[in-house]
């Protein structure tokens, strides 16, 4: 019997733009690929929380669905804050990004708190950052994706960026050329695209954290046929990657 995977989707029914949901089937695609079962629980606001979580995925959203959201989040603050400490690996985009931060300053004035698993705080501003992104990491190499964002992100002294933004894009704020965050295994950033469909060595890194999390190493048990199907993907993944960077 092949081994489950259990995966969270983070309030997906509010916190799912420009095509975040892409990240959830392309985890659960390649665990598939390389052996494992995967277990997709979404959830939202007033769910009961899986018993068992190995992975985590959250996608961006509106200004009104981060207030949406907010007070399970809080509810949940301690959980998934335990659960980043506890190794637990995460992929926050955008919207829940912001709000892994300390605090989110919306452009209307309201101040929300994030959960502070990134020493990071976000202010909106009335311009927008859009367009394809494109950055080092020293984790993962060339990162492509596409951002669209009002906040500002500063991450405060000490806070690891994800990468640093290259020929294209904005990234965090537009000003230190730093994109995202990161904290041991958990990964915060702006890169729509959706991010992991272009991305595969993000995705074998949640993948292979969560597998050794849970069975103590990472064993993929793929068929031939499998392979050439993961080998098509990461052909798509280039080809996806190139039309990005101009
Ligand atoms: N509302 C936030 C902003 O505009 C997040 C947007 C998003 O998730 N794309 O900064």
């Amino acid at each position: 019997m092949a081994n489950v995977i259990d995966i969270v989707s983070l309030y997906p029914k509010d916190m799912n733009i420009y095509g975040d949901s892409g990240n959830v089937l392309t985890i659960k695609r390649r665990l598939e690929l390389y052996g494992y079962e995967p277990r997709v629980h979404a959830y939202n606001q007033g769910d009961d929380w899986p018993e068992r979580v190995d992975m985590i995925l959250g996608g961006g959203g509106q200004d009104t669905g981060q207030k949406k959201i907010i007070s399970d989040f809080y509810a949940r603050a301690d959980l998934l804050r335990g659960l980043a400490a506890d190794g637990v690996p995460m992929l926050m985009i955008c919207g829940l990004y912001q709000l892994f931060g300390e605090y989110f300053e919306t452009i209307d004035g309201t101040r929300l708190d994030g959960i502070g698993v990134f020493g990071a705080y976000t202010i909106g501003r009335d311009v927008r950052m859009i367009g394809n992104l494109v950055e080092h990491s020293e984790d993962f190499g060339q990162i492509v994706g596409y951002e669209n964002h009002s906040g500002q992100t500063f991450l405060r002294e000490g806070t690891q960026s994800l990468g640093r933004v290259e020929q294209e894009g904005r990234g965090n704020n537009g000003e230190d050329h730093t994109e995202g965050a990161r904290v041991d295994n958990v990964i915060g950033t702006y890169m729509h695209g959706s991010l992991l469909p272009k991305n595969p060595a993000i995705s074998d890194f949640l993948i292979r954290a969560a597998a050794e999390r849970r069975y103590g190493g990472f064993a993929p048990q793929s068929t031939a046929e499998q392979q050439t199907e993961l080998a098509r993907l990461d052909q798509f993944a280039q080809e996806a990657r190139r039309v990005a960077i101009t």
